[in-house]
């Protein structure tokens, strides 16, 4: 694709790949610390009757690396007694890649939940606030080198993994990436399905990373309530042996070769942090990288 029909971020940044890995952001104006940026909403999309996605427009000084999350929200009710309408803010993984010039959210819909039983109302055009302090262990950055990435998902946990799957960073640095992903039933899988499919034929990304970088993107979905062609929790399969059968990966997980990230409920994360350190791979940090770091995907 041309350079002027590009995303402007991500053209500054396919000029400029000997840089990587950290592909140029929109121009930095000054922080605003501590009220959030009010960002206008320009899609919305319903995925099921308890999950849609979202995409806003970006504040041109909002830099982030991918798979970090910001607080967004909605201003809350005006307390009668003190005439004050205090913001009501969630941690929200950043599904777009810090190359895109707007932002993407995945979201649950939660029917008495503060925030999601009205943000799931919202339309283009309504706005919503946005803290702009991105923060997070789902980063490159907290992993030490390594030849195959594991994306390990539940539900909503696939959201930092929609925004590291169209990050340059992620095919430069790794052979093979494995995105997993569970969720109880087949439609709750769309979002991740049709993200995967669009990613593989992208042409601006394929220009940016090079031709045959699709092909180390490997897709391991599976439902444990309705019946699909691969059933079970990950961590079963993982567990059994199943995973690296379907996938023809001998001997498992290994510490030299092998880095993982964990997105879900706690306790998947405390399962999968089990039988990742159950392989030797240590968990890592920003401050510390090592062979796989978690992140919770709510609180609850
Ligand atoms: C680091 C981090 C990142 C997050 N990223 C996302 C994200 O990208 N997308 C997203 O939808 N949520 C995400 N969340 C959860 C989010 O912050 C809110 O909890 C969610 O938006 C619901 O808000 P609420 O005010 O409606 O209900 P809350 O009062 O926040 O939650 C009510 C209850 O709903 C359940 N719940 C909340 N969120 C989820 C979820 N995502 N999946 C399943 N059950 C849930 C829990 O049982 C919780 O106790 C994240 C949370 C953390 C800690």
């Amino acid at each position: 694709m041309p350079e002027d029909q590009m995303p402007e971020a991500l053209a500054a940044a396919s000029s400029s790949l000997a840089e990587l890995p950290r592909p140029v952001a929109p121009a930095a104006e000054p922080a605003r610390i501590d009220w959030p940026d009010t960002v206008t909403v320009t899609h919305v999309a319903h995925w099921t009757d308890r999950l849609f996605s979202f995409r806003t427009t970006r504040p041109r000084s909002l830099r982030f690396r991918s798979g970090e999350f910001v607080m967004i929200g909605l201003m809350g009710d005006t307390d009668p007694q003190t005439g004050k309408t205090r913001p009501l803010l969630r941690a929200y993984s950043i599904a777009s890649p810090d190359w895109d010039d707007e932002l993407e959210f995945y979201s649950i819909k939660v029917q008495d939940g503060p925030l999601t039983s009205r943000l799931q109302h919202i339309r283009p055009g309504d706005e919503i606030i946005l803290k702009p302090k991105p923060v997070g262990t789902l980063v490159h950055d907290a992993l030490l080198p390594g030849k195959r990435l594991w994306f390990f998902a539940t539900g909503t946990g696939i959201a930092p993994y929609a925004s590291l799957i169209r990050e340059p960073q992620t095919y430069h640095d790794y052979d093979e990436v494995i995105l997993t992903h569970t969720c109880r039933e087949v439609a709750e899988l769309e979002y991740g399905r049709r993200l995967v499919d669009e990613v593989r034929r992208d042409e601006v990304l394929g220009e940016l990373i090079g031709e045959g970088f699709a092909d180390k993107l490997v897709y391991y979905p599976t439902t444990t309530r309705e019946q699909s062609p691969r059933m079970g929790r990950i961590t079963t399969l993982l567990e059994d042996g199943t995973v690296f059968g379907d996938l023809g990966i001998e001997g498992g997980l290994s510490r030299v070769t092998d880095r993982a990230m964990v997105c879900g409920s706690l306790p998947f994360n405390l399962d999968m942090k089990a039988i990742l350190e159950g392989h030797g791979l240590r968990e890592g940090a920003n401050s510390e990288p090592a062979e796989y770091v978690v992140e919770k995907a709510f609180v609850g």
